[in-house]
């Protein structure tokens, strides 16, 4: 495997960094990734990590099921019941802003995509995985570059970014396709929420290497500022507390049945989501984003 260090922060250009965490690949590989966090702006980062054209093989794993559409375990079948009732909410969310058209980057077997074409929105997809292969019946490039030049109005990542390298790159692109009034959805984990505070290394959400960046509420604002756009409003994840919880819980293996790790997990995925009514701190977050 070829490893690359990130020599100069993405957001600010800085070149310092601190160690925040030393994390372990739990779905995949079992390596250990460093996270870095830049001296300047605080934006931290996965480095060393794998090059980008050997990336894919880090999602190789039976255990990553988010773009699987089966359920093994009482765990993964939680999650896909959870994922239903997500679908319908993140509808919701964007369908005031739609006005028809809707480009959905980093779709994987375009569950939401398939969701919103039922409503009626016209849908377009972008995957750069295999998951890609099994959409039938809506229009999926592999990569942002292939879509043709033509404005929607709602571009969505959920859950996307941090796995994305050209981070710059990638929000440009997504500029020239946004209509003039449209609105992008960018959903990413928040680094500071208490969940991540209290798994520490084992947070699920470092998920490295294949989140390469690692967000907080400012870290995010700076970058949409700094590529000439506006965060509107910034919407809570409250699930994703509890699946980033139970995750977590199932890394650190400290308890001996699976009952007992359901609990704690719940009971800080919980804790999580009360502390951010004070604080705003959600374990993930959705910024919507306009020019
Ligand atoms: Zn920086
Ligand atoms: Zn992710």
């Amino acid at each position: 495997m070829i490893l690359e260090e990130v020599n100069s922060c993405p957001i600010c250009q800085g070149k310092q960094f601190t160690t925040l965490h030393t994390c372990k690949d739990y779905t995949s590989s079992g390596e250990t990734f460093q996270v870095l966090q830049c001296k300047s702006c605080s934006f931290a980062l996965t480095s060393p990590r794998p090059i980008e054209s050997e990336s894919g093989k880090y999602y190789q794993s039976r255990q990553y099921i988010s773009h699987q559409t089966t359920a093994t375990s009482a765990f993964d079948r939680i999650y896909l019941a959870a994922r239903s009732f997500t679908l319908n909410w993140k509808y919701n969310l964007i369908r005031p802003y739609t006005r028809g058209s809707l480009l959905d980057v980093g779709c994987g077997t375009g569950a939401f995509l398939h969701y919103c074409q039922k409503k009626g929105i016209h849908v377009t997809g972008v995957e750069p995985s295999d998951a890609r292969l099994s959409i039938s019946g809506i229009t999926t490039y592999k990569t942002l570059k292939e879509v043709p030049a033509q404005p929607f109005t709602v571009i969505t990542l959920w859950h996307v970014l941090e796995h994305i390298y050209p981070l710059h790159e990638t929000i440009h692109h997504l500029t020239r396709h946004l209509a003039e009034n449209g609105t992008i959805f960018i959903a990413v984990p928040n680094r500071l929420s208490l969940d991540a505070k209290t798994y520490a290394n084992t947070w699920a959400a470092w998920d490295v290497p294949r989140h390469i960046w690692h967000f907080s509420e400012e870290n995010m604002k700076d970058l949409i500022h700094r590529c000439g756009l506006q965060v509107k409003e910034i919407i809570p994840m409250k699930l994703d507390a509890l699946y980033v919880s139970l995750l977590s819980e199932r890394y650190l293996g400290r308890s001996k049945t699976p009952a007992f790790r359901a609990i704690r997990g719940m009971y800080q995925g919980l804790r999580s989501n009360l502390s951010a009514r004070k604080n705003g701190q959600y374990s993930s977050l959705i910024y919507r984003i306009t020019r």
